[in-house]
């Protein structure tokens, strides 16, 4: 019998439930709020939250009234000031982990150290990140483009989604041409463990589905990651799934993986699950919940 199987600990991370948790609040109480760019990576969520009031906009100059929620990702320091210097009210739902992050590098930047931050320097939350930092800082994409000259004392940042083996790599790099080195791993536990369940049903699957934003940076490294062990198909909603992605899989009656992104919501997954059901031959037995969805659990399938 063909099987179908979600990645434990897919979907919403502590961070993500924790901003979701206080724009709803903040739009029951005030009836509308603003976030600068969307609350989360998932156009899905962020168009269900704009019914309830809460809207986005992308450039800080066009909020002019309060409550303004800060999304998981942090802001940066100067769009900060400018809404503590409009004196309007703010909800921070920054997320704890990507706070501490700025912590570490206003330290690390204290301390005279030379900077390097693992991530991608366009992402918002890298963006918020360097701005904590007024001097000595580089952003590395990749391990392949690092300067390698003498360093004397550096400081390694991660971006939250990162993988754990480009930092170890990282680190093996610094190491013999660095004379201090300080490695702050801010790296999630959500995202780690959400690459580690995934990676295991990978590799016991015909067919991985990864569920969530094509913006989300966490949901683009599971779907790098499991394509590197299965075929694997990235979408956003169940209107992208293809009929013919199934037929190897139903012919061998093989088993399909599903996994989500820390913003991708359970009813999101639910929907992708019940109509791959439909495709490959179950069109009644839905799960009316995502707790229903079987999960994998590393044991033989
Ligand atoms: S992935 Fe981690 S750092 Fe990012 S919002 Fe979720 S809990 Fe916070």
């Amino acid at each position: 019998m063909l099987d179908i199987r979600l990645a434990k600990n897919s979907g919403f991370c502590f961070g993500v439930k924790r901003a979701i948790r206080l724009a709803e609040e903040t739009s029951e109480k005030y009836g509308k709020a603003t976030t600068i760019g969307p609350i989360i990576h998932n156009p899905q969520m962020v168009e269900k939250l704009s019914r309830v009031g809460v809207k986005a906009v992308d450039d800080i100059y066009q909020i002019t009234e309060s409550p303004v929620i800060i999304r998981s990702h942090g802001i940066t320091q100067e769009n900060l000031t400018i809404l503590k210097d409009k004196n309007l009210e703010i909800v921070d739902a920054t997320c704890p982990y990507v706070a501490r992050a700025h912590e570490y590098a206003i330290s690390a930047d204290e301390e005279n150290y030379h900077i390097i931050i693992l991530g991608n320097p366009t992402h918002p939350e890298i963006i918020a990140l360097k701005s904590r930092i007024h001097s000595n800082v580089q952003i590395w994409d990749s391990i392949e483009y690092i300067e390698k000259k003498e360093y004397t004392k550096v400081a390694v940042i991660c971006q939250t989604t990162q993988n754990i083996e480009n930092l170890h790599k990282l680190t093996s790099l610094l190491l013999p041409i660095t004379k201090e080195l300080r490695v702050f791993n801010t790296i999630c536990d959500a995202t780690n463990i959400r690459q580690s369940s995934s990676l295991a049903l990978a590799t016991a699957t015909d067919l991985m589905i990864v569920i969530g934003g094509k913006n989300s940076s966490n949901t683009l490294m599971l779907a790098k990651l499991c394509s590197e062990l299965t075929t694997t198909k990235h979408i956003e909603a169940a209107n992208e799934i293809s009929k013919v992605w199934f037929d190897e899989v139903i012919q061998k009656k093989g088993c399909i993986g599903l996994t989500a992104g820390a913003s991708t919501p359970d009813w999101i997954i639910l929907e992708i699950y019940n109509k791959i059901k439909a495709i490959v031959g179950y069109p009644n037995d839905f799960a009316q919940s995502i707790d229903e969805i079987p999960s994998y659990n590393e044991e033989p399938l």
